[in-house]
């Protein structure tokens, strides 16, 4: 059926026959009226207005007929054409309008219902970890000590026996502020607190000191996983007559017990402070191995611990006899021990973190789910 035919009659192109256009048209209509939704219409329309749909074959064949046919058999193909796609467009909006009209009903949303999204505020881990810290050590009858986070050079410094020539004095490990005259710092441990109470309080008959300092501190140390130029520390100090190691011992077993669960305690290492004599680190028995050191299975070392079954925890020591003469206590009737770990340090084993940022960088789907914790 490619060329002209001029012996053609057009009854007998069945394409194009005015009852094969009618039943073509018929079909269409009535499968446009059938669609019931916009997926089913677009089949529709690729099956009878798509290129290879009977009307499209019968508008092909057109120019193949004899001219004095092709008016007549034009016009025939063309109107059944334009009916079908008016039927199309008609039905596309009435099936869109349907569409949205469902959408309405089923996705609607009921805004005078209670909702239970508020968000509620959280406290930050660090400071409900410090109240806990500070709980543990108020329920033994200490006080809680705070102090400023801009330190004299001579508290934060020489009152703890760390000499002009000792190294945490050099540029490397303190911010110093302007001018440099003030001979200020941005404290570098919370140990000119306990200087503070000792100065301020003094020490005599009757009256002890027992205080915990928790605080924020700074030293120039890289931003990473396990280093912060701002970190968290808590300090103890106890000053009163007889104190030794054994009550150092026994404190650091309760607060490791309190803290991480019954049955953890602690064990000494000597080791050397300026503001102690003798010193000591402080390890933790690994909360998680329980001290054996090996996973759940038994089978490899433990995580937490790296299979040492000891966590390194902090410093103490018996107070040096020269600070407690720099903060004008009698070292020859009172003795005292001191100690102090990191607060953030403690958080991230106490609660699996990997790190340390995570606890500074104030995304509230981190502290959100400490939020419950009191
Ligand atoms: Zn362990």
């Amino acid at each position: 059926m490619s060329g002209p035919n001029t012996d053609y009659d057009p009854v007998e192109v069945a394409a194009v026959s005015p009852a094969e256009v009618e039943a073509a048209r018929d079909a269409a209509l009535a499968a446009i009226a059938a669609a019931a939704d916009l997926e089913q219409l677009k089949a529709v329309r690729t099956e009878h207005a798509g290129d290879r749909s009977p009307l499209a074959l019968a508008n092909r064949e057109i120019g193949a007929l004899p001219p004095q046919a092709r008016k007549e058999a034009g016009q025939r193909v063309g109107q059944a054409r334009g009916a079908v796609n008016q039927a199309l467009a008609a039905r596309q909006v009435e099936l869109e309008a349907e569409n949205e009209a469902r959408i309405l009903v089923e996705e609607a949303v009921d805004v005078t219902l209670p909702t239970d999204r508020d968000p509620v505020g959280a406290r930050h881990p660090l400071t409900t970890g410090s109240e806990l810290i500070a709980d543990i050590f108020v329920a033994m009858g200490w006080e809680v000590a705070e102090g400023p986070v801009i330190e004299a050079e001579w508290l934060n410094f020489d009152a703890l026996n760390l000499g002009p020539d000792h190294p945490a004095r050099t540029m490397q490990d303190t911010f110093w502020t302007d001018p440099a005259d003030d001979h200020l710092v941005l404290r570098t441990h919370t140990s000119p607190v306990q200087a503070r109470t000792m100065l301020t309080r003094g020490v005599s008959e009757g009256a002890p000191i027992y205080v915990v300092c928790p605080g924020r501190v700074f030293r120039t140390d890289e931003y990473d996983a396990t280093h912060s130029p701002m970190f968290h520390q808590v300090e103890g100090l106890a000053i009163d007559e007889g104190i030794s190691m054994a009550h150092l011992k026994g404190t650091l077993d309760h607060f490791a017990s309190q803290m991480f669960g019954e049955g953890i305690t602690t064990r000494f290492r000597p080791s050397y402070f300026p503001f102690t004599e003798p010193s000591a680190e402080v390890d933790l028995v690994c909360f998680v191995c329980r001290g054996t050191g090996l996973n759940d299975a038994g089978s490899d070392p433990c995580r937490t611990c790296r299979g040492e079954g000891w966590i390194e925890w902090g410093g103490c020591g018996i107070v040096n006899p020269r600070v407690l003469q720099a903060c004008g206590v009698d070292s020859t009737r009172y003795s005292g021990f001191a100690f102090g770990m990191g607060i953030d340090r403690t958080l991230m084993f106490r609660h699996g973190l990997e790190d340390l940022r995570t606890l500074f960088e104030g995304d509230v789907r981190f502290t959100t789910a400490f939020g419950s914790e009191l």
